[in-house]
């Protein structure tokens, strides 16, 4: 049975972060940047949690616009792991219905893999897994609790949590280094 590693896109293939702030300044130009971006309910005393929810959506929607780059790693990361033997899931926290952008903009970068899930609910997907890539704190947390191996890239928000388990790296040739030394699953 294969390996199989579960990767996030946002703020793991690609700084979403940027581009979502973009959108968050034209709701409200005071809104913190990311650089202050400690915990998940940022949105409070800047914008209603629908409203930011909508934002999000419209940065999805807008995936393959040519401003949204991959981070310079992230097609050797994928295939690194696929030629190591991994079965690659590609998993993001967004509507199904965004899966057009997405699916054209992994190709248009050649971000490979095996299978795309795109939900609210990643989780259910851990059972199989050997490691999760992720920025979230919670969903590393969840994942480690099942004895999968969490890890991803370290940010502002998830900087006081990286010792819950997890391992957090400066870029994804790290996180790759990280993997391939701890080599789940085996
Ligand atoms: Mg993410």
């Amino acid at each position: 049975m294969s390996k199989t590693a579960i990767v996030d896109i946002d703020n793991t293939l690609w700084q979403f972060s940027d581009a979502f702030y973009r959108e968050l300044k034209k709701i409200n130009e005071h809104f913190p940047s990311p650089a202050d971006w400690r915990r998940y309910d940022i949105w409070e005393g800047y914008c209603s949690l629908a409203t930011f929810r909508e934002a999000i959506g419209r940065v999805h929607h807008d995936q393959d616009s040519d401003r949204h780059q991959p981070y310079p790693e992230a097609r050797a990361f994928l295939r690194s792991l696929r030629a190591q033997g991994f079965y690659v899931i590609i998993a993001s926290h967004r509507s199904p219905e965004t899966l057009p952008p997405t699916e054209k903009w992994l190709m248009r970068h050649g971000l490979d893999y095996d299978e795309l899930h795109l939900s609210f609910d990643k989780t259910v997907l851990f059972s199989r897994a050997a490691v999760v890539v992720d920025d979230s704190p919670a969903t590393l947390e969840k994942a480690v609790a099942g004895g999968v191996l969490g890890t991803g890239l370290l940010f502002p928000w998830n900087r006081a949590c990286a010792g819950n388990g997890f391992r957090l790296f400066e870029n994804l040739d790290e996180v790759r280094d990280y993997i391939l030394e701890v080599n789940p699953g085996r």
